[in-house]
């Protein structure tokens, strides 16, 4: 299917095809005609899908046809659950629509109020924003969406998870009753289907198997670390391979992510770091950084990076492993997007095993361990009662012993990897590897 069967502008055609896309991603292929059509959509995909452009598309085309609202009164609202999400429509709105005329404001938390008062003070076509301070400008009147067409709700599962539930209903419930909806999760539970059962109106149900789309582009492993400083030689090791030309490295709190990031460009790596307690501005130039070249190595937080979008992503390294499995597959998306393939490389110490378990449940599949010649664990991930396979079944005793991996594990001698036979899945624990005599840390 080509973008021309989707019947939009010439003019979105173009910025189309300048942004390099030849088809349109399943999402899209299913999304835009009913957007076009004026339903309202509850669509199950998570980022790197081409959800962004499947909403904004026919939306954009919408806007164009017609002239904008009054003052402060946009056509259009999306709400994400984070600024950098928001950053990013903005930016995609921007691609998407630069042979349109359209005025646009973006609305986040922790930027001046100022400029915000100045964008919604004139006739305005599209706001995109965080709910916090979309709410703030609700209530000091400088929004007003009486006059609202179609409210898309971004990511809306995260919202939940981060307590925007009630700020939400608020801004929905602030929106014309006929207005078009069209709603956009990762996960859809029975709360979230409560939720979009009140804001819907008879929705099409798009369900894009997020998941699959997601892993088949990426190639993952994980490292048995026996303590921080293992996990740090290990995590300087890896970023000195020059295959690792864009990472993002996931740590579990704001004050390991600075930390780490010091330490990293200590040793001679162009890192940063990315959280929440950092100034708006800092953070998206840390992001424009990351983009440019000048930051090979991000050091993020999981709110700081949801939905951050930046190609090329050679490498994701969760330094931490990620409490909830869903957020494993989210952090491993910002790798292998659209069309790319992607590294996922996880440490994991014998406290995570049952966060680990829960992560290959929920992806059903086992991460195939990988060893760097001089930097083994001393003890293996499991001990030999512990021993499990994804399917909780326990291991064949005397299959788990020390030095352990499994079949299809990889071990690394220099910057190669090498992989062993493939891997059964359903033979989780086999050989013993020991390191080689004489071995040593590959140079680099
Ligand atoms: P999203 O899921 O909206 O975050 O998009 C993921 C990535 O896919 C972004 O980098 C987009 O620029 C890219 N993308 C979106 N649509 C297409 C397409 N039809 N062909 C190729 N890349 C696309």
């Amino acid at each position: 299917m080509s973008f021309e069967t989707l019947q939009l502008n010439p003019e979105i055609l173009r910025a189309v095809a300048n942004c390099g896309y030849s088809e349109p991603t399943p999402i899209q292929a299913q999304a835009i005609p009913e957007i076009l059509a004026g339903r309202d959509i509850l669509a199950t995909a998570q980022t790197g899908t081409g959800k962004t452009a499947a909403f904004m598309l026919p939306v954009l085309q919408r806007l164009s046809d017609v002239r904008r609202g009054p003052k402060g009164a946009p056509r259009v609202l999306v709400i994400t659950p984070t600024r950098e999400l928001a950053a990013q429509v903005t930016e995609a709105t921007r691609n998407y629509g630069r042979f349109l005329n359209l005025r646009s404001a973006v609305i986040l938390g922790g930027t001046p109020y100022v400029n915000q008062y100045r964008d919604l003070g004139g006739p305005l076509d599209l706001v995109v924003g965080t709910p916090g301070r979309l709410i703030d400008h609700l209530e000091r009147r400088s929004l007003n969406l009486s006059r609202l067409e179609v409210l898309i709700i971004d990511e809306a599962d995260r919202m939940l998870d981060m307590g925007f539930k009630e700020d939400m209903e608020k801004l929905v419930s602030a929106a014309p009753a006929n207005r078009q909806t069209l709603l956009f999760t990762a996960t859809l539970d029975k709360t979230m289907a409560d939720l979009a059962g009140r804001m819907l109106r008879e929705p099409v149900r798009i369900d894009i198997a997020g998941k699959q789309v997601t892993l088949e582009q990426i190639e993952q492993r994980l490292h048995v670390t026996d303590c921080l400083e293992h996990k740090k030689r290990i995590l300087h090791h890896l970023a000195s391979d020059p295959a690792v030309t864009r990472a993002i490295v996931f740590s579990a709190t704001k004050r390991d992510a600075d930390a780490l990031a010091v330490e990293l460009s200590a040793l001679g790596h162009r890192a940063a770091a990315l959280h929440g307690d950092m100034p708006q501005g800092a953070r998206n130039r840390t992001v424009r950084d990351l983009r440019q070249g000048r930051v090979r190595l991000l050091v993020a937080t999981d709110v700081a990076a949801r939905g951050l979008d930046v190609n090329g992503i050679s490498h994701v390294i969760n330094f931490d492993l990620p409490m909830a499995a869903e957020d494993y597959v989210h952090r491993i998306g910002r790798t292998g997007r659209a069309g790319a393939t992607g590294i996922a490389i996880s440490f994991v110490s014998r406290s995570d095993v049952p966060r680990l378990e829960r992560i290959e449940r929920f992806i059903a599949q086992p991460l195939p361990q990988s060893v760097i010649l001089g930097l083994e664990p001393t003890r293996p991930l499991r001990g030999p009662r512990s021993a499990r396979t994804v399917n909780g079944g326990a291991a064949r005793p005397g299959q788990a012993r020390p030095g352990s991996g499994r079949p299809g594990d990889r071990r690394e001698s220099g910057n190669r990897w090498q992989k062993s036979a493939p891997r059964d899945r359903r033979e989780p624990v086999v050989e013993m590897r020991s390191r080689k005599p004489g071995a040593r840390p590959a140079a680099h």
